[in-house]
């Protein structure tokens, strides 16, 4: 039976809330002070002066995204600029990786002396790389509130000389992390079917669609909630053995397994009934931002997906470790946009490298000082870019003001869909290739706990659920840093995150559509549609052993992406693009003084990609000068 909102502790004051959706905010946006729609509702005095520990709904946040989308999808046109008396040598769109990266690297080449502006649209620096930061239990908890990893086996020679020059350390950060994406109970990963999906509550430890150890599976389904046909097909599908392609050449084998969906196949070659199959749908959301209807079999058997058992495998190269070869910081790579901005800006926060940025305190009062080479501006969407004689003029919205500054170069770091429509001199095939660039949205949801009894009594610290927004849940212990430790057996507060994405049914849709449904699904989205969704989830998943939701939550924070990862090619989607052709590589040219980096750029959604492209930015720069 559904539990009433009250059980579930939802709140009856809700507040603020209702200014979150995403219609005609446009003019909205510009009125209101920054910030002034993001929601602190577990924090007593609204907004704090320090982004990280804000509750409610971040991300891409309530006040972040309504000028831009005003100027995108209304053509909105902005009075002239009212110019600042600032000069710089660059002004940087986009305070992400991207973006950081490119101000350090200008400055490397350039000298100390550099002026640098960085612009960035939400109240927090780092874009997708966000620290979500919990006091509420009392010690200090962190979290990814988006970049989770550091993904070094896809790191260049340069992305690693870079980061060693940061002084991050890959061998100490792997050797720092126990943790293991909800796999780290004492009985291995989890699925969840949820009453209002599946009929009834029903947990299954040791049962997973990815990483599991899919032989001892079949063992495991007389439990799954579906019909006898449906739980009969998924014993037969883990159990085989065999090679269903056989006959068929290498090559032949390779081109169909990139032209059928896993979803397709499953249930083609598999056995799976319909409804068996859409068990898997949702496991690859995380983690591609796309459902395994939309992924290819070559891609899903990269994503830990079961398949290999019926390509002749064998059982022995079923499984893989969970997670991944990542290292990683307990705020993600939150803190390699820390360390960043501290050098950067070295009065912002004490100390230099990686060892100690987990606990640095930053004072987000210094980042735009007058007396600053560097300089960050937060709560300013960039509106209008363009090349001058000598230079470039940017103009951008803050506190509902149009402002303008100049400077000799520009490097465009930010989301490739919104670069035709501020920079409108781009030649067409330029702004038609950026507009392919549709990145897929994400929701990372973290709910701080009073504690995991109840996770422990149950042997499980997260679990799979096919039927819900959030894909898969875990909680994050393990992770540490110098100074900053939670081990898997402190019983205080912890974090459990949801991580998953919003949209309907594929269908006939191609996946731009998609993509595109799904954000506007995301924007209409209230915080309380996240919170009653994650408070039905605990409450039907560890309710059995004690938790109460009413009682034993004590902070939420929805990181809401609406552009999330970066589009790359997808097998089922996308041509083969001749060399320098494919739209990533047409949108990413040079204009004058003005140089385009993001890892959109690159066709990449990782870290290592975001940094391959601003110094590649960096380096068109430099070979101007020469
Ligand atoms: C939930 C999530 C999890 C991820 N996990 C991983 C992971 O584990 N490992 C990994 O390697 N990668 C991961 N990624 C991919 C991630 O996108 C990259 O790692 C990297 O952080 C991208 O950096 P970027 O600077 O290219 O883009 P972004 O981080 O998107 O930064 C661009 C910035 O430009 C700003 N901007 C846009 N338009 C304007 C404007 N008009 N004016 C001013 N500013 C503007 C944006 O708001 C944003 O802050 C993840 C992404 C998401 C969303």
């Amino acid at each position: 039976m559904k539990k009433r909102d009250a059980q579930l502790g939802m709140r009856a004051d809700i507040g603020r809330r209702d200014f979150i959706h995403d219609v005609g905010l446009a003019g909205l946006g510009l009125m209101l002070p920054a910030g002034a729609l993001a929601e602190a509702r577990f924090l007593p005095g609204a907004h704090s002066d320090y982004p990280p520990v804000e509750n409610g709904l971040r991300g891409s946040h309530p006040g972040s995204f309504e000028t831009a989308h005003a100027l995108a999808r209304e053509g909105r046109a902005f009075d002239a600029p009212h110019m600042l008396d600032e000069a710089y040598d660059l002004v940087v769109v986009g305070g992400g990786i991207s973006g950081l990266v490119s101000a350090y690297e200008y400055r490397k080449r350039l000298g100390d002396d550099a002026r640098i502006l960085i612009l960035e649209n939400h109240d927090d620096f780092g874009g997708h790389a966000r620290r979500n930061e919990f006091h509420q239990g009392g010690a200090m908890r962190l979290a990814w509130g988006g970049v989770f990893n550091l993904e070094y086996e896809g790191f260049s020679p340069a992305v690693s000389e870079w980061l060693t020059e940061l002084g991050v350390d890959i061998d100490t950060l792997i050797s720092r992390v126990d943790f293991k994406y909800g796999a780290d109970g004492a009985r291995g990963p989890a699925t969840y079917f949820d009453a209002e999906s599946y009929g009834r509550d029903v947990l299954i430890p040791g049962f997973a669609f990815r990483y599991g150890d899919f032989a001892a599976m079949a063992g495991l389904v007389d439990d799954v909630p579906l019909d006898a046909e449906s739980v009969q097909s998924l014993r037969r599908f883990f159990a085989a053995d065999t090679d269903v392609l056989a006959g068929r050449g290498a090559d032949e084998r390779d081109r169909y397994l990139s032209s059928i969906s896993y979803f397709d196949f499953i249930q083609k070659h598999g056995g799976l009934t319909r409804e068996a199959a859409e068990l898997f749908i949702n496991t690859t959301h995380g983690y591609w931002g796309v459902g395994t209807d939309g992924l290819s079999v070559t891609e899903c058997i990269d994503a830990g997906l079961p398949i290999m058992h019926l390509l002749g495998g064998g059982p022995g190269i079923r499984n893989r470790d969970i997670g991944g070869n990542v290292a990683q910081f307990p705020d993600g790579n939150a803190s390699i946009a820390r360390i960043l901005v501290r050098a950067l800006i070295p009065d912002v926060a004490p100390g230099q490298g990686a060892e100690d940025i987990v606990t640095a305190r930053f004072d987000y009062a210094r980042l735009d000082e007058p007396s600053s080479a560097v300089r960050l501006r937060l709560n300013a969407t960039v509106v209008s870019a363009r090349n001058e004689d000598n230079g470039v003029s940017v103009s951008y919205v803050k506190d509902g003001r149009v402002l303008g500054v100049r400077a000799r170069h520009c490097v465009l770091a930010c989301w490739h869909s919104i670069i035709p429509h501020l920079c409108r001199e781009l030649p067409p095939p330029q702004k038609e290739a950026l507009s392919r660039q549709v990145k897929r949205p994400l929701v990372l949801t973290n709910v701080l706990l009073r504690g995991s009894e109840a996770a422990d009594r149950l042997g499980i610290s997260g679990a799979h659920c096919p039927g819900r927004m959030h894909a898969y849940s875990w909680l994050i212990k393990g992770v540490e840093a110098p100074g900053y430790a939670h081990e898997w057996s402190d019983d205080g507060a912890v974090v459990m995150q949801f991580w998953g994405t919003v949209g309907p049914p594929m269908g006939e849709m191609d996946i731009m559509q998609w993509h595109r449904a799904q954000r506007a699904q995301l924007l209409s989205m209230s915080f309380e549609d996240f919170e009653r969704e994650v408070r039905t989830v605990l409450n039907g998943m560890l309710g059995p052993a004690g938790f109460d939701p009413a009682r034993d939550i004590l902070a939420i924070t929805v990181n809401r992406w609406p552009h999330g990862y970066a589009y790359d090619y997808l097998d089922l989607w996308d041509p083969d693009w001749p060399p320098g052709q494919a739209p990533h590589e047409v949108a990413r040219q040079r204009r004058k003084n003005i140089v385009i980096a993001n890892s959109d750029a690159g066709a990449g959604a990782y870290t290592h990609v975001a940094i391959e492209q601003a110094l590649r930015a960096m380096d068109e720069l430099v070979e101007m000068r020469t």
